[in-house]
């Protein structure tokens, strides 16, 4: 069964050199951050390249691999933006690997469960007055189960395989999600969302249908931080994120922008569909009386103001973010707690 080496040559090499890369941090006493797992996997993937030869040397001297001499690594190496992807595709690799070795599993009990009852069901048919025959017949079969033994330990390797990868892959997913996932309120990170806001300005330009960005940002939060703590303001801002993330779901984006400011990107979906949505996320928030969770206190209504821009033809990401941000300017100008829709862009006739 040629498929069963195919896979023991192939699925080491995706886990091996992922577990090398982790293996190679933990032992240069490197923090596992997704940008750390991208350079150490450099490192053990292309150990005579440029990055590794540079990680050799700190080694060699005896240098610590800090948070800043980190970044100085990723810096000078590795593009901006090139992580997420890495990983994911690492991610896809693992999970073809561990998709392979689950089917040769599964090929291998099968195969060799129906030679094993076919030769039995042979021996029995043969009758016992057919000696020779039934003698080679029974060699068959012990040389069968001795394949089988065969099997169950290959089997038991692939089986140990797949568990391996399945880690991995558990890791490598964990690892992503950290990458473009806000920490405090699960929301996309604004790091996701700009790579999400060039990836549907691209699709829209090329399907010639609506996108519509609105950023929000709480009222006087400071305020609300400075009266009720900084730890009530996280829980606030998790409500915040629950309600506007509600809104949010697929193929709309919504992503934490920045300390109490968050963004919703409407692929699809023009100025006025996307106000509706705004209206109800403001009036949600503002109708809704805070308690203190620990100790039930009132802590009275927050409320948000929001600014929303449509994406003009043509028009690029930060010009659209830049318009749906003067729009919320506007809303915090003309008194707060509402939704300002940015004045369309004039186009040529
Ligand atoms: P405005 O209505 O003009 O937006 O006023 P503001 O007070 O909300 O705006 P300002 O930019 O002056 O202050 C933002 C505050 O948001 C400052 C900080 O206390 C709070 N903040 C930012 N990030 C966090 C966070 O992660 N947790 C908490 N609890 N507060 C945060
Ligand atoms: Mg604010
Ligand atoms: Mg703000």
């Amino acid at each position: 069964m040629p498929s069963y080496i195919e896979i023991k040559l192939r699925a080491p090499n995706a886990y091996v050199l992922a577990r090398a890369a982790i293996e190679a941090m933990e032992k240069n006493k490197v923090w596992p951050t997704p940008q750390n797992f991208e350079l150490w996997s450099h490192y053990v993937c292309d150990p005579n390249g440029q990055l590794a030869k540079e990680i050799g040397r700190i080694i060699s001297e005896g240098g610590a691999f800090t948070d800043g001499a980190c970044d100085q690594l990723a810096a000078t190496f590795l593009g901006v933006g090139k992580l997420t992807e890495q990983i994911r595709d690492t991610g896809d690799a693992l999970t073809k690997e561990l998709n392979s070795v689950s089917k040769a599993i599964k090929s291998a009990q099968k195969s060799s469960e129906a030679y094993g009852v076919t030769l039995e069901y042979a021996s029995k048919s043969l009758g016992s007055d057919k000696g020779d025959l039934r003698e080679t017949v029974e060699t068959l079969a012990s040389a069968t189960r001795r394949v089988q033994e065969e099997n169950k330990i290959l089997e038991s390797r692939l089986s140990d395989s797949t568990a391996e990868v399945s880690r991995l892959r558990e890791h490598l997913e964990q690892v992503r999600r950290d990458a473009t996932t806000d920490g405090l309120t699960n929301l996309a990170n604004r790091k996701s969302f700009d790579a999400e806001l060039q990836k549907m300005c691209a699709a829209a330009e090329a399907d010639g249908l609506p996108l519509t960005l609105a950023v929000l940002d709480i009222d006087h939060f400071k305020i609300f931080n400075d009266t009720w703590g900084h730890q009530t303001g996280d829980q606030v801002l998790r409500y915040v994120a629950g309600v506007i993330g509600s809104s949010g779901g697929a193929p709309r984006l919504a992503a934490r922008y920045g300390g109490e400011e968050f963004a919703l990107l409407f692929p699809g979906e023009t100025a006025s569909q996307a106000f509706e949505v705004l209206e109800q996320i403001r009036i949600e928030v503002s109708s809704r009386i805070l308690k203190r969770r620990s100790t039930n206190e009132d802590l009275g209504a927050i409320t948000l103001s929001a600014g929303l821009a449509e994406r003009a033809k043509g028009e690029p990401g930060h010009e659209l973010l830049d318009r749906a941000d003067s729009a919320l300017y506007a809303s915090k100008r003309n008194g707060r707690n509402r939704v300002t829709r940015a004045e369309a862009v004039a186009t040529a006739a």
